[in-house]
């Protein structure tokens, strides 16, 4: 499972950092060494997110583990969009709470800011986490599998959805159609455009996929642009401003 991860992972961030380098031709310039640190955590973190989805998933098909079910008919119809919609909230929720909590200043100094050595991230810092970190996200859906029933391949679609978010909101572009970042539909959900935000500035935008726990906690500081100084910092050799922030 830890081999399935990684390369899921290699696969994915790697598409994305080709589509960037179509489309935003340089924007990873001069990131090549924090593009190595961010491979390296990540690679790390399929390992530890591969040690209980292999535990679940030996358990479901030799112990009959889990209301993990294979018959579409076992639930009405209606349930698998409902069982997606539970899963990503019920993910989202861990994740705004636990993200939180990393970003006070013991945590953070343990374990999220390796996360945040990111400074722009790039789509290859999808799983940068540090190993603590990554145990608090590597138990979330194999611990929901003996919580909420969920058809294989719902599941499956639920693991697509976080495995591109995941990528696509550390990309430093915006890859989906403005309805889903903008108006009444974008103020609801986290794309690109608002998880740059919680890089830049730190202290707000913690959720995963909704904005709802940001906006119900007033942590919502809406989306923001995509600033090339970074870069521009990098090149005149000029420090980048995030550390300091990470306490306050
Ligand atoms: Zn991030
Ligand atoms: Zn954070």
């Amino acid at each position: 499972m830890t081999l399935i991860v990684g390369l899921r992972y290699l696969a994915s961030s790697g598409a994305f950092a080709l589509a960037t380098r179509a489309v935003r031709p340089g924007l990873y310039t001069g990131l090549d060494a924090q593009i190595r640190r961010e491979i390296a955590w990540s690679l790390a973190s399929a390992a530890i997110y591969g040690v209980p989805a292999g535990i679940v998933a030996w358990g479901w098909q030799n112990r009959g583990w889990t209301r993990i079910y294979t018959d579409p008919h076992a639930y009405p119809l209606w349930y698998l969009p409902l069982s997606i919609l539970l899963y990503l909230a019920a993910h989202d929720t861990w994740f705004y709470w636990t993200h939180r909590w990393m970003h006070r200043p013991k945590p953070f100094r343990l374990a999220h800011a390796v996360h945040h050595a990111s400074r722009p991230p790039t789509a290859w810092a999808a799983m940068a986490f540090h190993p603590v970190e990554a145990l608090t996200g590597a138990v979330v859906i194999p611990l929901l599998v003996f919580v909420i029933p969920v058809h294989v391949a719902a599941l499956g679609l639920v693991l697509g959805i976080m495995t591109v978010m995941g990528v696509t909101n550390h990309m430093g572009w915006e890859v989906f159609p403005r309805f889903m970042w903008r108006g009444a539909m974008g103020g609801w959900l986290i794309t690109a455009s608002h998880h740059q935000r919680h890089h830049a500035e730190y202290r707000c935008n913690y959720g995963l996929y909704f904005r709802f726990w940001d906006r119900l906690c007033g942590t919502d500081r809406g989306v923001g642009g995509f600033d090339p100084a970074p870069r521009r910092a990098r090149a005149a050799g000029g420090d980048a401003p995030g550390e300091r922030r990470a306490d306050d």
